[in-house]
């Protein structure tokens, strides 16, 4: 990675905060268009994020749209055709998905697309913080704080890219008030796992309390991703291993898959809260993207194609406004409704189906009348994404 440090001063056309997937991709198309680029992190990088590493259908399609599917086809995924659910009891639904989905870790997508960014004449820089943005003139003025020392940086444009529950509090996301934190499902871990039997298809285990999903990576590995609930998580003594030997004892499937694996040291994560968005904030001071916009579900497993899809939605009105073509109130009326018409939908179906997988009596049901009418659960499958 070839990230610089804080000597950059020099004004920019986009400055992008936070260089995750939304942020990394967003400053790739903006410097492959030739627009001067600062893509900032408070985080260091290669790092491991909690996520299920589940690129959904729908992402390759956005990947082509934005230039990136070469970077991404380097990557050694691996190729995921179906889903299947296990209930705590032992009912369980495998569905087909409509096209081929992709297995990659976070840790080996995001920095590729940091490169992607950095290959294409964005500067990067890790380790430093955005405190505050304030409108000036034709542009924006941002106070970043490093390690030892702070400074301010003028750009045209400035893209909010900062990740889940932080769209008006990107300096404030850990002083959230505790009742939003203590929702239920608000704790995600995540870790890889390896010696698994191989396949290719992406599995979901429920038990009360939250669910696990297992997901084939790169190099032979499993990435086990957990969603449980505060209170779970309080009796599993807050830790990894005993979410897992929790989840395990009330799902004998889990266990029996489990079996013989090993989870691979640093590769651990944590996220929290996790909370789902009400509504869409596209915009606050500046254009929100990816999770900064809304967060959906995870057990929808479409959150990063949501992300790519505000990007691609995001930048083509951001070109037009930096080549003079649009005016800011242009770009924001129509970023607004855009991402209005996108998500409301799949994350109200993600609600519910967590909310019926994670119940014992519920999920058995559910997926035994899944099992019997294959056409209602391909339904249900594709009406969490867009
Ligand atoms: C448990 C869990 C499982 C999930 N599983 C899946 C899945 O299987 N498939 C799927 O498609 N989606 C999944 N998702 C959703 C997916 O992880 C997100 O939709 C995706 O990460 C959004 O990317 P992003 O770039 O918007 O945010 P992030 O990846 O969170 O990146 C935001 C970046 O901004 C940086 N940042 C934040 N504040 C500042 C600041 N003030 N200054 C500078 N930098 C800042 C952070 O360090 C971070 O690197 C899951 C989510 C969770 C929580």
């Amino acid at each position: 990675m070839t990230g610089r440090g804080m000597g950059v001063h020099s004004d920019f056309d986009a400055i992008v905060i936070g260089a995750g997937l939304a942020g990394s991709s967003m400053a790739a198309v903006l410097a492959e268009k030739g627009w001067r680029t600062l893509l900032i992190d408070r985080n260091s990088s290669p790092r491991h994020k909690a996520c299920g590493e589940f690129l959904s259908p729908e992402a390759a399609a956005l990947w082509r749209s934005l230039g990136l599917d070469s970077r991404i086809a380097g990557l050694g995924g691996a190729n995921i055709d179906s889903l299947l659910l296990t209930a705590a009891e032992g009912s369980s639904l495998e569905v087909p998905l409509p096209a081929p989905a992709l297995g990659i870790s976070r840790y080996r997508l995001d920095s590729a697309l940091q490169e992607a960014a950095v290959y294409h004449g964005a500067e990067l820089v890790h380790g430093c913080s955005v405190l505050q943005i304030r409108p000036k003139r034709n542009g924006y003025e941002v106070d970043i704080r490093g390690k030892s020392e702070r400074t301010s940086i003028e750009a045209r444009t400035v893209f909010g890219c900062w990740g889940r529950n932080a769209a008006s509090s990107y300096a404030k996301q850990s002083r959230l008030p505790r009742s939003k934190a203590d929702k239920p499902l608000c704790i995600g871990i995540k870790v890889h796992v390896e010696g698994l039997p191989q396949c290719s298809r992406v599995e979901l285990y429920f038990f009360q309390g939250g669910y696990i999903g297992l997901s084939p990576v790169e190099e032979g590995r499993h990435n086990l991703a957990a969603l449980v609930s505060g209170a779970f998580f309080d009796r599993c003594g807050r830790n990894t291993a005993g979410v897992l030997s929790e989840a395990c004892r009330q799902n004998p499937a889990l266990a029996l898959r489990l079996e013989g694996g090993a989870t691979v040291p640093g590769t651990e994560a944590g996220a929290y809260p996790v909370l789902v968005s009400k509504h869409t904030t596209a915009w606050g001071d500046v254009p929100h993207v990816g999770d900064a916009a809304r967060v959906i579900p995870p057990l929808c497993g479409d959150g990063m194609a949501m992300a790519l899809r505000s990007v691609a939605m995001c930048v083509e009105l951001a070109d037009r406004y930096l080549c003079g073509e649009l005016s800011l109130e242009h770009w924001k009326k129509r970023y607004i409704r855009q991402m209005r018409r996108h998500g409301a939908g799949p994350a109200a179906w993600g609600r519910l189906l967590e909310t019926v997988l994670c119940h014992p009596a519920l999920s058995q049901a559910a997926l035994r009348l899944g099992a019997r009418m294959p056409g209602v659960a391909a339904r249900l499958f594709r009406a969490t994404r867009q």
